[in-house]
């Protein structure tokens, strides 16, 4: 027996080169999986990327899903702000105003609400322009990573919509559409329009909201178990219909102020970022380049920003004066300068350029 276990021990010469047989086997397992997984673009984004894609799909799919949700939780708020204001305010505004100030909220009012209703039914349903998946059609563009197809430049992948975007600056869930090269400037007016229309029915409606909150405190109060002596006078008794107009009144102002508050700083963000020539993903694509250049003491230069006041004249479409009317303040669905493939100077921007050019 005790022969047999010696026999089966091994001894220091044959330990040692199973040691070294284990030594290869894992040296070579290790080289197998590297040359299976090699990737010249892995890096350290890469690698996060990875780590976060079930989370990347999860957020993806719930906002796909919830898109329809929030189209049509605007579509409801709004509908039961302008449902009060025609019950409730329109028939005070008729009755108690002067004429003149009659004529003002009938002709801003309209024209905000229609504004509104206009560029949002444009912003969901144009489509924000999207590159052909020919490569032929497009020469000096890279390769999007996801659809293996041409990305032409300012072109980014929504993983959402799960295509390339053309000039894509957002993908809006309260619009279940991204927001891209055709379809920027009804976002931003829509935005523009909802908040102007926010502001304005929190302004006007502020008296009749002190009040509509005083009547709903004192009938809160009439409520309460009466601790008031015997000569104390009783509050005010409110019918139901009169409660529901305070109510309303409190509702809408809410809304409308939180909505002015929230709208306006996303508003002004946008302007800002259209004021550089930029959309939200270039502001942080070129914000790195910026810093990038500066460390090797270069400028960095937008080459899609024609000077602030161009920009804006460029992202409204507005070649000739008479188009701050027909295109900005009146609904207008002209289309942006360009295809979204190339990114030429614009016809009011070259115009100005072609004298210096010339001198
Ligand atoms: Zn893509
Ligand atoms: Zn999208």
């Amino acid at each position: 027996m005790r022969l047999l276990l010696r026999c089966l021990r091994p001894g220091p010469r044959r330990r040692s080169g199973l040691l070294r047989r284990a030594g290869h086997l894992w040296r070579y397992g290790r080289l197998c999986l590297r040359s299976l997984l090699y990737n010249s673009f892995t890096d350290g984004d890469v690698l996060l990327d990875s780590l976060f894609e079930p989370v990347y799909w999860l957020v993806d799919h719930v906002t796909r899903w919830f898109g329809v949700v929030f189209v049509v939780l605007v579509i409801g708020l709004t509908s039961s702000v302008v449902a009060i204001v025609y019950i409730c305010l329109l028939p005070l505004i008729l009755q108690t105003y002067p004429p003149a100030w009659i004529c003002w909220h009938l002709a801003y009012g309209h024209w905000n609400l229609l504004m509104i209703v206009f560029h949002y039914y444009m912003a969901i349903t144009t489509s924000p322009g999207y590159p052909p998946q020919a490569k032929d059609d497009l020469t000096g563009v890279s390769i999007c990573r996801k659809c293996i197809a041409p990305k032409p430049a300012r072109t980014h992948h929504c993983s959402i919509c799960n295509r390339c975007v053309l000039k894509m600056d957002h993908h809006c869930p309260w619009l279940n559409n991204c927001v891209g090269h055709f379809n920027h400037r009804y976002f931003f007016s829509f935005c523009l329009f909802m908040t102007m229309g926010c502001i304005y029915c929190s302004v006007s409606g502020w008296d009749m909201f002190r009040d509509a909150y005083a009547a709903i405190e004192v009938s809160g109060a009439a409520a309460a178990p009466p601790l008031r002596t015997y000569y104390q006078t009783p509050p005010p008794a409110f019918s139901f219909r009169q409660r529901a107009f305070h109510k309303s009144i409190v509702y809408l102002w809410v809304l409308c102020s939180s909505v002015a508050l929230a709208l306006g700083a996303l508003t002004l963000w946008h302007a800002a970022l259209i004021t550089r020539g930029e959309t939200s993903i270039e502001r942080h694509i070129n914000k790195k380049e910026r810093q990038r250049l500066q460390k090797k003491g270069k400028v960095f230069r937008n080459p899609y920003s024609y000077g602030g006041w161009n920009n804006w004249k460029v992202f409204l479409g507005v070649d000739v004066p008479r188009h701050w009317l027909t295109r900005v303040l009146l609904p207008s669905p002209h289309l942006p300068h360009g295809t979204g493939l190339s990114w030429d100077l614009p016809p009011c921007v070259r115009e100005q350029r072609a004298p210096l050019l010339a001198i």
